[in-house]
């Protein structure tokens, strides 16, 4: 799950994670408001979106009298923000945060992330802060210094040393950074955070650190027990459709190729798509529908596999291990009783019943391209796509 900069301002606040002053405005006399109330000379106008890259997008602007936070209030709110991570198509700005101006002496990066590979959580440091972070992962990767910190034991006061030093921070600013870090590992560890980053982190004027941006991303199986982080959500930044498939207990991802599936099991969602891409297709995609492949959960697939507009076929792959395949096939075929599908739609059912299911389906009115191998299925699928 994503938040916004603003609300992960304000979980940094209680764990004392140092933040500009600032708060969240939803018109422009709010922001105005806001405005006032920081009482500083210079206020920075932020858009509010779930991406980043807003600076060069002209969605932060410094504003140096009331009289121009209204007027880039105006400007951003409603505009729709085009950032290199928003793609083209952009993101409509409906929240802005107004914080205080920072005098801003350096712009480093901060960024704590799991590390799959090894099982331990990473935290990175770069002197290369404020920039696309991930310009200089691919092109400078030794200029991003990383330290692992084992989960059960946490940040150890010479790892958060040793990157301040590589850092270039001197004196004072060693501590301070080092405050920091161990705060920012309090709330990455005590939040169930999958992702926290900072850039800039910065040093300022008077020699303090502190995050002038923030990004955190969480896990959704835990979120059963932040309800306060749940109350972040903003379901207008989501995938209206992979909204609405979790409201029905659908793992869905949208892709961006042309093959709907539907599969039952995340492990053989995965090998799906990928046989579909080793015969030339390109998944629409990721779609689990779970344990009960019944007609309800079948037709809201459907549904929801349709409400992409590219989609040009759909391959049922279903696996016959608990939930017997003649009964899918049911489903499936009462489900294409509710929802009105006009494109092909190629069916491979494997395992119990599966021969049940095929009867079924070959008798059904319904106009089935049935496969019996996963290979044939996508063969058939990447075909019918090109007609
Ligand atoms: P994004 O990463 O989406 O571009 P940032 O929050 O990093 O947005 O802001 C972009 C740049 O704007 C920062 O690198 C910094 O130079 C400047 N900036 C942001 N917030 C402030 C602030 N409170 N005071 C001064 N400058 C700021
Ligand atoms: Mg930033």
């Amino acid at each position: 799950m994503k938040i916004h900069e603003y609300q992960a301002k304000e979980i940094f606040r209680k764990f004392n994670v140092p933040v500009p002053d600032g708060g969240v405005a939803f018109s422009v006399d709010e922001a105005v408001e806001v405005a006032k109330s920081l009482g500083t000379k210079v206020c920075v106008v932020k858009a509010q979106i779930h991406a980043g890259g807003r600076g060069m997008g002209g969605g932060v602007k410094i504003a140096k009298s009331i009289d121009e936070v209204r007027t880039y209030a105006n400007q951003i709110l409603g505009m729709t923000l085009v950032t290199h991570q928003t793609g083209p198509e952009g993101k409509l700005v409906q929240r802005l945060l107004v914080e205080q101006g920072v005098d801003i002496k350096r712009e480093l990066y901060l960024g704590i992330v799991m590390d799959r590979a090894v099982g331990k959580f990473v935290m990175m440091v770069s002197e290369e802060g404020g920039m696309e972070i991930e310009k200089v992962a691919a092109e400078t990767p030794e200029k991003i210094i990383k330290e692992w910190i084992e989960p059960g034991i946490g940040l150890q006061g010479f790892q958060a040393r040793k990157l301040a030093y590589a850092l270039g921070l001197e004196g004072n600013q060693v501590k301070s950074a080092v405050k920091f870090m161990f705060a920012l590992w309090k709330v990455f560890d005590a939040t169930d955070a999958s992702l926290a980053e900072i850039n800039p982190l910065v040093v300022t004027g008077d020699g303090n650190v502190m995050a002038l941006d923030a990004k955190m991303n969480f896990d959704d199986n835990a979120m059963y027990r932040h309800k306060d982080i749940l109350e972040y959500r903003d379901l207008t930044e989501e995938e209206p459709s992979e909204v609405e498939a979790s409201k029905y207990n659908l793992n869905y991802i949208k892709l961006d190729g042309n093959v709907g599936c539907m599969v039952n099991g995340a492990g053989l969602a995965m090998g799906t798509m990928d046989i579909i891409k080793l015969h030339g297709g390109e998944p629409a995609n990721f779609l689990d529908v779970g344990g009960v492949a019944n007609a309800e959960t079948v037709a809201n697939g459907f549904r929801i596999i349709m409400s992409d507009p590219n989609v040009k076929a759909i391959l049922i792959n279903i696996f016959g291990g608990i939930v017997r395949c003649d009964r899918v096939a049911q489903g499936v075929i009462d489900a294409l009783t509710q929802v009105k599908v006009e494109i092909p739609v190629v069916v491979r059912l494997a395992g119990t019943n599966a021969k049940e299911a095929a009867v079924l389906l070959n008798n059904s009115d319904l106009d089935f391209i049935v496969a019996e191998s996963l290979e044939e299925a996508a063969i058939k699928v990447t075909d019918a796509v090109k007609e």
